[in-house]
């Protein structure tokens, strides 16, 4: 039997993340400050936490498609100093994949997204495994995703399908997936819910669909619906900045499935990795231990 690995399929962005007073009107020219490039893109930050909380033995790669300038390099460099193997990230003609996240003095940000490489990926050198476990989430072209979750699938890997930015076209992909995670924005999207999301409404939904289900519902906590459901509660955190909290919980469930704990525990370990990453600015926290989240997920059982 090979050994373990987490396989993320996914977006790689630059994330240029600057300051104004307030975010611009139509026609305004403002000066910002505090200018950072940071490594971004659903897909790199779900790699990132999985490497860093990666038990002995597993290995994580990237899958993705960065493009020929400057920012292509700095993209796989960061992911490759976390332990990430790139060997997979392909370079193809154009721009990398970037954002440009303006905060203001409020706190409210606005984004755009170029998607850059992310949507120009054509041969991909897929490779998977029954010891994988194949993550797949949606900033890349929904074909491309609904190809590699069945070439993951047929392979005898466990894949897990984070159905973000959403869109209804997965509902068709969900025999090639084990586990789908979406947040509960994304959930009232996909299912029909009227009112809360209570357990019989969740396992209403579990029964209807041919995989796993797991909903993050932020500061509330997770659920995870498998032949019953499960209530996971949040860690309680002083939370500055929620945003990659997403991908930490995805990337940190991923690397503790290749470890073998069940859906639940793998869900417990993800929602410490979201509520650390919760407590820093930016989507990635670089102090994620192993030993420190085991420690705190035991505390959610
Ligand atoms: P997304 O970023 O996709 O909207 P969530 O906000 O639901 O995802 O966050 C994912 C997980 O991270 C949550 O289920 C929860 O366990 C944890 N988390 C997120 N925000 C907080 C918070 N404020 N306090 C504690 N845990 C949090």
């Amino acid at each position: 039997m090979s050994s373990p690995r987490v396989v993320v399929v996914g977006s790689l962005n630059v994330d240029l993340v600057y300051r104004v007073a307030h975010l611009p009107l139509p026609g305004q020219t403002l000066l910002g400050t505090g200018l950072r490039r940071l490594s971004g893109g659903k897909g790199g930050n779900q790699a990132h936490a999985a490497a860093r909380l990666a038990a002995p033995g597993t290995t994580v790669s990237m899958i993705a498609g960065v493009g020929t300038d400057d920012a292509g390099t700095f993209l796989r460099d960061d992911l490759r100093a976390v332990g990430v193997n790139v060997g997979g990230v392909v370079t193809v003609p154009g721009p990398s994949g970037m954002a440009l996240i303006a905060v203001d003095d409020e706190g409210e940000n606005a984004i755009v997204v170029i998607p850059g490489a992310n949507t120009g990926w054509t041969d991909l050198p897929t490779d998977f495994g029954p010891a994988d476990v194949v993550v797949v989430q949606l900033e890349i072209p929904v074909d491309v995703a609904t190809r590699e979750l069945s070439q993951a699938r047929a392979s005898g890997a466990r894949t897990v399908l984070n159905a973000a930015p959403v869109d209804r076209a997965v509902l068709c992909l969900l025999d090639d997936v084990s586990v789908l995670v979406v947040n509960e924005i994304e959930a009232r999207e996909l299912f029909p819910v009227d009112g809360d999301l209570d357990d019989v409404t969740i396992a209403d939904i579990r029964a209807g669909i041919p995989c796993d289900l797991v909903v993050t519902l932020g500061a509330v906590g997770v659920l995870v619906a498998t032949d019953r459901v499960t209530r996971i509660p949040a860690l309680e955190v002083q939370a500055i900045d929620t945003v990659g909290s997403g991908d930490a919980f995805v990337g940190a469930l991923a690397a503790e499935l290749a470890n073998g704990s069940s859906l639940e525990a793998a869900a417990r370990f993800g929602a410490v990795a979201g509520a650390l990453t919760a407590t820093v600015s930016g989507a990635r926290y670089l102090g994620l231990v192993r030993g420190d989240v085991e420690a705190l997920a035991r505390s959610l059982e």
